[in-house]
């Protein structure tokens, strides 16, 4: 038996634009016409060629990448980036600095500290990662190589409120579960990553937007496919890349696009994520946990305050076809991923089974 499209509140993987996969699915046999499905073409075909150049092109538009930056995708998503920064990026002093305001913050300074000297500069992991501390340019090792920051935390739902000020220090950021969701000035980072399985594509492939003066420290001993350089010297095509989800990711760039672009998109979340705060917020049952000024407009997270009372609701929504409301396995509670391709009308169906769950559970 068939089943009506659920609205899915995953965290990641999580949903594509409507418009995206119908138009994926009309092309998936015989792409435009050329014969081949994107899923069998080679990556040195012009198909593919044009593709992939379309989607660097489209995403440089829509995020406003100044030339003397490079885009890459890269395999082997946000975790494999974690590696990559220290390897690439710790070309001097062999310091770097990190912020730690979660799991993956936490997950990336602890990868780092296998090739460097890391210090964590600050950590908001005694109040369980509720706020963003906050970071002045006196707090930096002069001499480390970068500052790292998660500048949307996907487990905690906390977003940075400002953009830590380094100096000439570079600043890399992991913007796996926002980019794309509000606009970025570019210029203030050297290196921006980002798994795309949250608000591009398809799980399998990383986005890195890197400053051109930062690549090429890659040490000898970095494996070939772990230095940015071959990446960039390449176009992304040095061995066989992901191309189904590269073909994805460009489709996503071009919806953006369509729409009127990243400030739009952002109007929308904003809209979206306000309406979800402000019932938790005035609800008698629901609390979320994230100091205001730092909350998230893609990972919104809230408790009862009772676990059993939590998992009903997560089972109940379910029924209700709305999926994966479960907080993340090591925090428990709820958690509702409102990514850029959550409609309105998933929020809305969201507040109103809420709203009701809470009558039934006074
Ligand atoms: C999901 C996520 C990651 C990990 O991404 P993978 O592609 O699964 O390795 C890293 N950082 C953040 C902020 C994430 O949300």
């Amino acid at each position: 038996m068939s089943k009506e499209r659920a609205y899915n509140f995953s965290a990641g993987p999580s949903m594509l634009p409507l418009s995206v996969l119908e138009d994926v699915a009309a092309n998936l046999v015989n792409y435009q016409g050329c014969g081949e499905s994107v899923l069998e073409m080679s990556h040195r075909s012009a198909e593919f060629k044009a593709i992939l150049a379309d989607a660097e092109q489209n995403l440089r538009d829509i995020m406003n990448i100044p030339d003397n930056y490079k885009v890459m995708f890269i395999q082997g998503g946000g975790t494999l980036q974690f590696a990559m920064v220290p390897m690439n990026l710790l070309r001097k002093s062999g310091k770097a600095d990190y912020i730690v305001t979660g799991t993956w913050a936490k997950k990336a300074a602890k990868e780092a500290e296998k090739y460097g000297d890391v210090k964590i500069v600050a950590s908001s992991e005694e109040s369980t990662f509720t706020y963003i501390p906050e970071v002045k340019k006196e707090d930096f090792r002069p001499d480390a190589d970068y500052v790292h920051i998660t500048l949307n935390n996907t487990i905690y739902g906390t977003h940075y409120p400002y953009i830590p000020d380094t100096g000439d220090i570079p600043l890399v950021a992991d913007m796996s579960s926002c980019i794309l969701s509000e606009e970025i000035d570019v210029s203030k980072f050297g290196l921006i990553y980002a798994g795309v399985q949250k608000n591009i594509a398809p799980s399998g492939i990383a986005i890195a937007i890197m400053r051109e003066d930062l690549i090429g420290f890659a040490k000898e001993d970095v494996p070939t496919y772990l230095d940015y350089k071959i990446h960039a010297d390449n176009g992304s095509t040095y061995n066989t890349p992901n191309c189904f989800a590269i073909y994805v990711a460009g489709e996503v760039f071009k919806y953006i696009k369509s729409i009127g672009g990243v400030a739009e998109m952002n109007r929308r979340n904003v809209e979206k994520a306000n309406k979800l705060y402000d019932y938790i917020d005035s609800s008698a049952l629901y609390n979320c946990p994230v100091r205001k000024e730092d909350r998230s407009l893609m990972n919104v997270v809230f408790v009862t305050g009772d676990a059993d009372l939590d998992k009903k609701f997560v089972a109940e929504a379910k029924q209700n076809n709305m999926h994966n409301l479960n907080g993340h396995r090591s925090i428990g509670g709820m958690r509702a991923s409102i990514y850029n391709a959550m409609p309105a009308e998933g929020v809305d169906a969201l507040i109103e089974f809420m709203k009701k769950f809470e009558e039934e559970n006074k």
